[in-house]
C-alpha cells in the first residue's frame, strides 16, 4: 500500500467530464457532486484536509457512490477511481464508524459462526416460499425479493426444442487441469447451487476442481465500507489457505473476483492476484464444449465488477454461445450498474432503486425469460426488481444456464 493509501490513483484526473454520462448516480440526480469528477474534487479536498470527514457534502455524495467503477473504462487519463474511493472510505472510517446496519450486515453475512446460522435461517425461510409471495417494493418486501431470487432453479424454467435427452459426446477431454474453488460467503451461503454448477461445467471442460479448506470471505464488503484492516486480515487468511503455486483460483462472483485481483494493492500479494480467474474465463479458454439446445431468450447483464473492474466482456457471451438455440439479447444500458453494489442496496435504498429503474425499463422492452449475470448481489437485486416490477423473467448465473444445457446433453444426470 502506497504512502497516500490509494489517493494517488486520482491524481491523473484532468476534469474533462468524459465520465459523467457513464455514472449512474449522476444520471439519476444530475448533480455534479454525484459524478466521478465531483467526487474526485471532494476526495482531493478530504485528503488535503480542506474538508473534514463530517462535512455534509462529503458524507452525502461519497456515501451515494456505488463503487461500480463504470467511470474507469471511459476515462482517457486512466484515473483509478476505485482505489481512490476506497482510500477515501478508509479515511472516513477512521473518523466515523460505519452505519449500524452496515456493521450488522457484515457481521451476519461474513463472520464464520454467525453467518452459518444466518444463512441456515435464510435458506429455511426461502424454502417456505414466503419471500416469493412477499416480494415487492419497499425496504422489507424488496429484501424478501432478494432472498427469493437466491432460490435454485427447478430445472424446468427453460424450454428444450425436442425435449430429448442426448448421449454425451464420447471425446471427453484428456487434460485435467487442477483449479482451486473460491467459495466466498454469500455465494456459499445462498448460491451453493451455482458452486455445484461451476464444478460440473468446469469438469466437462477438462478441469479438476479442488476444494480449499481454511478460506474466508474475500473482504470486498469490508473494503467498500472503509474497514481496510479487516479486509487485510481476511486477505492474508485467503493467501495462506490457497498457498503458493500456480494453480488457478476459480471465482464465480464478480465482486469477489475483483477483490481477490486487488490483493496486490491490499496486501502486496500480486502473485496471488495473477492466479485468480472468473469461471467464464476458464470456460471460454476451452471453448467451452457445446451443450444441448435451450429454447429461451436471455438478456446478459454484466456485473460492474466483471466488466469495469476486471475488464471481462466477451467470455460470458462465449459461455452462453455454447448453448445452441439460446437467443442472447444485449441491453442498451448493459454497462450501467443495476444498483446492487454490495451493501449499497440496503444502506442507500432510494438511490439504489433510482439506478435500478432504467435497467428494469430496458428489461421490460427486451422481455427476456432469463436475465443472466455473474454476481450474487446483481442476481438478488435484479431478481427482486423483476419480481417487484411484475416482469416474468428470472435472474440466473450464466454457469447455471450452461449446466442446464449440459444436463440435457447427457453429460451428467
Ligand atoms: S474522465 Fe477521467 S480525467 Fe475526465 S473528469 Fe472523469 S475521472 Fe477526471
Ligand atoms: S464508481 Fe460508479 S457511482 Fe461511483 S462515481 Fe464511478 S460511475 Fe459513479
Amino acid at each position: 500500500m502506497s504512502e497516500r493509501g490509494g489517493f494517488e490513483a486520482l491524481d491523473a484526473c484532468v476534469h474533462c467530464g468524459f465520465c459523467l454520462q457513464a455514472c449512474p448516480t449522476f444520471l439519476a440526480t444530475g448533480d455534479e457532486a454525484d459524478s466521478p469528477r465531483g467526487r474526485i474534487e471532494l476526495m482531493r479536498a478530504l485528503e488535503a484536509g480542506e474538508l473534514t470527514p463530517d462535512d455534509a457534502a462529503v458524507v452525502v455524495h461519497l456515501d451515494r457512490c456505488l463503487g461500480c467503477r463504470g467511470c474507469e473504462p471511459v476515462c482517457p487519463s486512466g484515473v483509478g477511481y476505485g482505489r481512490g474511493i476506497e482510500a477515501a472510505r478508509a479515511l472516513l472510517a477512521t473518523k466515523r464508524r460505519p452505519a449500524p446496519l452496515a456493521r450488522a450486515a457484515l457481521w451476519a453475512l461474513t463472520t464464520p459462526g454467525p453467518s452459518r446460522i444466518a444463512y441456515t435461517l435464510a435458506r429455511a425461510l426461502r424454502a417456505t416460499g414466503i419471500p416469493s409471495r412477499l416480494a415487492g417494493w419497499g425496504r422489507f418486501r424488496f429484501a424478501m425479493g432478494m432472498l427469493a431470487a437466491t432460490k435454485p432453479s427447478d430445472g424446468r424454467t427453460l424450454g428444450r426444442p425436442d425435449g430429448k435427452r442426448r448421449q454425451p459426446p464420447s471425446d471427453s477431454p484428456t487434460v485435467r487441469q487442477s483449479v482451486a474453488l473460491f467459495r466466498g460467503c454469500v455465494m456459499d451461503g445462498l448460491f451453493s447451487h451455482v458452486h455445484d454448477a461451476t464444478v460440473r461445467t468446469l469438469e466437462v471442460n477438462g478441469y479438476a476442481v479442488r476444494e480449499v479448506p481454511g478460506q474466508v470471505c474475500c473482504g470486498a464488503l469490508h473494503a467498500h465500507a472503509g474497514l481496510r484492516e479487516e479486509a487485510r486480515r481476511l486477505a492474508r487468511a485467503n493467501v495462506a489457505a490457497f498457498g503458493d503455486g500456480d494453480e488457478p483460483i476459480v471465482v464465480n462472483s464478480a465482486g469477489c473476483g475483483a477483490m481477490l485481483k486487488e490483493y496486490g494493492h491490499l496486501v502486496a500479494e500480486a502473485r496471488f492476484a495473477t492466479r485468480v480467474r472468473d469461471v467464464t474465463e476458464l470456460l471460454a479458454a476451452r471453448g467451452p464444449r457445446p451443450g444441448a439446445p435451450v429454447d429461451a431468450q436471455v438478456a446478459y447483464d454484466p456485473p460492474c465488477h466483471l466488466l469495469h473492474a476486471q475488464r471481462i466482456a466477451d467470455e460470458p457471451y462465449r459461455v452462453l454461445a455454447a448453448i445452441p438455440v439460446l437467443r442472447v439479447v444485449s441491453l442498451p444500458d448493459a454497462a450501467q450498474c443495476c444498483g446492487s453494489a454490495g451493501l449499497f442496496t440496503l444502506l442507500e435504498p432510494a438511490m439504489s432503486r433510482a439506478v435500478l429503474a432504467p435497467k428494469l425499463a430496458s428489461l421490460r422492452t427486451a422481455s427476456p425469460q432469463v436475465v443472466a449475470t455473474g454476481n450474487p448481489g446483481c442476481l438478488m437485486q435484479l431478481g427482486a426488481g423483476l419480481a417487484a416490477g411484475g416482469l416474468r423473467a428470472t435472474a440466473r448465473h450464466p454457469v447455471e444456464l450452461l449446466d442446464e444445457s449440459y444436463r440435457a446433453a447427457g453429460y451428467y444426470a
